[in-house]
């Protein structure tokens, strides 16, 4: 916007306020030119006579931009005319809230000076549908197209840039040594493997090796009797996976009998190749490489013949991770392109499942040379290979790593190689300050355990243990560190809340019957476990308030008698709890207990049968039977008289939970009965027992009348 020129020209003014109070604003039009582009100038009077010469807010539009001059404050504002054409709280010309507004208030206060001032807009908005044709819709929607145009523009110049930063980075790259990659990745993932395919004939073998491609027949394996045969060549008998020599160039091989031989065979891996870029940068190479055997056979007289085999290895590079001082690594993936066939280079992943990982492999050994003469030289990437005596890794993270957190170098040659590779995946917890130049400092220990965690190449159970023994400001002995460090830190912290690390440590190893440092996995872990049920037992002790100074309560003379007793209690005490609180809520059970009773108490020979005396009865009822009964919403149908619970128990142990049934005590219909585990004991006899109850209850006679019952029950 030429804010200058535009606010230069003169205010068009309010010709005439309106009559109708209820309008706020007026608004006037106008075409304008402002340097040489046709502007649409909206301008918003007060409807008062006293302000009919300067507009609050004039609103200009171009045919690629668009502001709003507020001449009272001499601001300009880059806002549309509403924030929101849908909502109600819309507000005509930005800075003119109407929080409680609706969009028809808005359209009643603010209103166009004449029909010309329509025309005009309209004609400058040509092109625009808009529902209902209101006029400050129609602005909106020309502020929003310009507002779309702009991000369109400035996307598609952000996709040519990142697209020549790509090709920028694709043209600094060396080219890839192929021939030295693959005879390398030969030796170091296959191992330089060939294969001999056979078929035996007695004591001859035809045999194809993929090593030369040659097809040697009829080689003798077994030593023949004649005299001539003694001058014979003879090869290691062909077995399925076992090795040879190639009776033709001399190269071993693995046997593969030919009729196991599938035609093609492949094995794939990766390597990692630095590389320098530019002046002080690296390039970290991701590359597949993949190796083939192949077999051809054709038709002999009798059986397939084998005429051809071959080998081949064949690469292709996966992902560059670019690394310049003081810039992010950036990471290209190679991408294949359905629609051409071709694989092209782009500068981000692919997203989801067909996301391209980049893992550990195998480093080119140049690589270390070649990034020497690079920002990234002090890494001590080669140093870390040989102490950590590790075959793969993931060169592009633990460069990564290396610039946020340049202390690696220090860490491989002390030896640490356990906490650079924590450092490498990105695990948390293991640096405790990034900026300390000390190492002490760094890992968050203490100074004089340095050398401890160095003699166990950066354990990292020992270093969690140091962190925790500084965050706790105690003070442990070497060995107390190690036998920690066997019990797995993390859980056990708080177990120093009831006694010191001296007192723990001997109390776990005499629970559990065994000493610290054996080597043996089985007593470690059986350490582990006893300190987390020691632990466990102290932390109910203490949720049950017992006086935690009393070493009877500390020290219990068996463990797991103790941490059982203290699982009852907790579990008695949950009981009593529920217990309290349903009867407290469910206090009707109670109270239309002997009106119930009268009602549906029935009892025969065997069995009897009876309603809940209160709301715990039906708790118990259902912890004992392990169904829900006990569960609030029959208590509340019980209580609030929609079902009733009724308990069938043998009349020998009336007390004793058998079956729950659930009725309804209007119609008298059996809801549900259950026994035990919501299962149905007895099942025919007890459905016809309960219809014959049901149907006692409907007959409405008061007397208790066995015999009816006991016919049910022989008729059924
Ligand atoms: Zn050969």
């Amino acid at each position: 916007m030429k804010k200058k020129t535009i606010e230069k020209i003169p205010f068009l003014g309010l010709p005439k306020v309106k009559r109708n109070k209820s309008v706020e604003y007026v608004v006037v039009t106008a075409i304008k030119e402002v340097g040489r582009e046709e502007c649409l100038f909206l301008e918003a009077y007060r409807n008062r006579k006293d302000a009919k010469k300067i507009p609050a807010a004039r609103i200009v539009i171009g045919g690629k931009d668009f502001g709003t001059y507020f001449p009272e404050s001499g601001e300009w504002s880059r806002g549309k005319i509403t924030w929101d054409a849908w909502s109600a709280n819309s507000f005509i010309w930005y800075g003119n809230a109407r929080s409680n507004g609706s969009a028809k208030h808005a359209e009643e206060t603010n209103v166009l000076y004449s029909p010309e001032d329509m025309e005009r807009i309209k004609g400058f908005t040509e092109g625009m549908e808009v529902y209902g044709g209101k006029w400050w819709r129609l602005v909106l929607w020309k502020q929003e197209d310009i507002r779309r145009n702009e991000y369109d523009e400035r996307d598609r110049r952000k996709r040519e840039r990142r697209q020549q930063a790509l090709e920028d980075r694709k043209a600094h790259t060396e080219k890839l040594p192929e021939k030295r990659i693959l005879e390398y990745a030969d030796k170091v993932l296959f191992h330089e493997g060939h294969y001999l395919y056979y078929k035996k004939h007695r004591a001859r073998a035809d045999v194809a090796c993929t090593g030369c491609g040659n097809v040697s027949a009829d080689v003798r394996w077994k030593p023949g009797d004649s005299f001539e045969s003694r001058f014979e060549k003879l090869i290691e008998e062909p077995r399925s996976g076992g090795y040879g020599t190639c009776p033709a160039c001399g190269a071993r091989g693995k046997y593969i009998p030919k009729g196991r031989a599938k035609n093609v065979s492949r094995i794939a891996g990766h390597l990692f190749l630095g590389q320098k870029y530019k002046d002080e940068g690296a390039v970290v190479r991701y590359i597949n490489v993949e190796k083939e055997w192949r077999i051809e056979l054709t038709c002999g007289e009798k059986d397939t013949k084998m005429c051809g085999v071959y080998e081949k290895l064949t690469g292709l590079e996966i992902a560059r991770t670019y690394f310049e001082p003081g810039k992010e690594p950036q990471t290209d993936y190679q991408k294949y392109n359905p629609y051409d066939g071709e694989n092209f280079w782009d500068d981000c992943n692919l997203g989801g499942l067909s996301n391209i990982g980049i893992h550990e492999a195998p480093i080119m050994p140049e690589t270390y040379g070649n990034l020497k003469d690079t920002f990234l030289r002090y890494s001590a990437i080669e140093t870390y290979m040989e102490a950590s005596q590790r075959y793969c890794v993931n060169l592009k993270d633990y460069l990564k790593e290396y610039i946020r957190t340049p202390q690696i170098e220090i860490l491989v040659k002390l030896g640490l190689t356990d906490i650079v590779r924590k450092l490498i995946k990105s695990e948390c917890g293991i640096v405790y300050d990034l900026k300390a130049g000390r190492l002490d400092a760094f890992l968050g220990i203490r100074k004089e355990h340095v050398r401890q965690l160095v003699s166990h190449r950066g354990n990292i159970d020992i270093l969690n243990v140091m962190q925790m023994e500084k965050r706790m400001g105690q003070r442990w002995t070497e060995g107390q560190i190690e036998q920690m460090a066997e019990l797995r830190p993390g859980y056990i912290k708080h177990a120093l809340d009831y006694m010191g690390i001296r007192r723990f440590l001997n109390h776990v190893a005499k629970y559990a019957g065994c000493g610290y440092g054996t080597m043996c996995e089985r007593a470690s872990e059986r350490l582990r476990q006893t300190a987390r049920t020691y632990i466990d037992y102290l932390d109910m002790r203490q949720s049950r308030g017992y006086d935690m100074t009393n070493s009877v309560y500390l020290f219990p003379r068996s463990l797991r008698a103790a941490h059982a007793g203290m699982v009852e209690e907790i579990n008695n005490a949950k009981q009593d709890e529920r217990m309290r609180e349903v009867r407290e809520k469910y206090p009707l059970i109670k109270q239309n207990y002997r009106k119930l009773r009268n009602r549906f108490y029935f009892e025969d020979d065997e069995f009897l049968i009876r309603p809940a005396r209160d709301a715990g009865e039906i708790v118990t009822e259902g912890r004992t039977l392990h169904h829900c009964v006990g569960g609030d919403s029959y208590l509340l149908k019980h209580n609030s008289g929609e079902s009733i619970i009724l308990f069938l128990r043998f009349k020998e142990e009336p007390e004793v939970p058998y079956i729950t049934v659930e009725i309804m005590p209007d119609t008298l219909h059996i809801r549900q009965w259950y026994g035990a585990h919501d299962k149905k004991p007895d099942k025919d006899r007890m459905r016809r027992w309960l219809d014959a109850y049901v149907k006692r209850l409907k007959s409405g006679r008061a007397a208790i009348e066995q015999e009816t019952v006991r016919q049910a029950l022989t008729t059924a």
